[in-house]
């Protein structure tokens, strides 16, 4: 059975690794199937690329986009699409320009909380000036001491209600599902079970995706506990999503779930590669 890993980030967002290293742990770890899922971006997919094929991994073209829904953030992975389609592109630069001004108004929240010069602190880690993010500023609130882990760094700052909260406008699901399938992709809600909707709300989600044609929901992947994988995999079944897998792999020693190491998707569900040609 092939390894197939559809979720992970490189430096070009918030991953540590540069692509063709993300590509190399993937290949030593066992993956036969990748796709590079940075956030709101695809300037990394011709390193991944090449880096792939000189590997002999297959690769698959992803992205993993910012949307807001219902007043939450919400993230809607990108597979198999051309990477060079201009609506996408621009629709991806749009959704990423506000991120500086953000950034500039979580370090002056983090200022207040006694954390000193966290804009300066976080670029230290960013790879891409374009897409500085709330990881960014966790590692150099790590290096400051303050906690010693990113989960720990996300259950104190960042997040609603602690400081370094911003809050902001992302993409709308409509958007993101049209620029992905625009370009000849398939659309897929990422890990389900990290967002906070009661049982109307993710009806509401799920019902709305798929009249946008959203085709598939993350099953197995790194952000949901194994009552999870069985739980999606049932609401995969009710709305006639396909079913996708991935690590969410973001770098060595960050990361609970390494590139390629997760259970195989449950025989219930219908993969979401079962018509690619690989
Ligand atoms: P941003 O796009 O700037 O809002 O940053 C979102 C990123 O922060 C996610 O893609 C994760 O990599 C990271 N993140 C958010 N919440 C957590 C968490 N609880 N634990 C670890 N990483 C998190
Ligand atoms: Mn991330
Ligand atoms: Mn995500
Ligand atoms: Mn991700």
């Amino acid at each position: 059975m092939l390894n197939i890993d559809l979720h992970c980030h490189s430096n070009i967002s918030d991953g540590l690794l540069r692509p063709a290293l993300v590509a190399a742990r993937a290949k030593a770890r066992g993956v036969d199937v990748w796709a590079l899922t940075d956030h709101d971006e695809v300037s990394g997919i011709p390193e991944a690329r090449k880096a792939a094929a000189e590997l002999g991994l297959t690769y698959v073209p992803g992205v993993e986009i910012s949307i807001s829904w219902a007043g939450e953030t919400v993230h809607i992975v990108g597979l198999n699409f051309d990477e060079t389609n201009q609506d996408l592109i621009q629709g991806l630069a749009r959704t990423r320009s506000g991120r500086e001004q953000r950034a500039r108004e979580i370090a002056a929240q983090l200022a207040l909380a006694g954390v000193p010069d966290a804009y300066e602190g976080a670029l230290k880690y960013v790879g891409n000036p374009d897409l500085i993010s709330r990881t960014h500023f966790a590692r150099y609130i790590i290096e400051l001491g303050i906690y010693h882990d990113v989960s720990a760094v996300f259950r104190n700052y960042l997040v609603e209600g602690k400081p370094g909260y911003v809050p902001h406008r992302w993409a709308s699901l409509q958007q993101a599902v049209s620029w992905i399938r625009g370009a000849g992709g398939v659309a897929v809600i990422a890990h389900p079970g990290r967002y906070r909707f009661d049982a109307i709300a993710f009806d509401a989600l799920f019902e709305e995706f798929k009249n946008l044609g959203g085709a598939a929901i993350e099953v197995i992947t790194g952000s949901h506990t194994v009552d999870q994988y069985a739980e999606y995999a049932k609401v995969a079944k009710r709305y006639g999503f396909l079913a996708s897998r991935g690590s969410d792999f973001h770098g060595p020693g960050e990361s609970r779930v390494d590139l390629g190491e997760l259970p195989p998707l449950p025989d219930s569900v219908t993969p979401v590669w079962h018509d690619w040609k690989m």
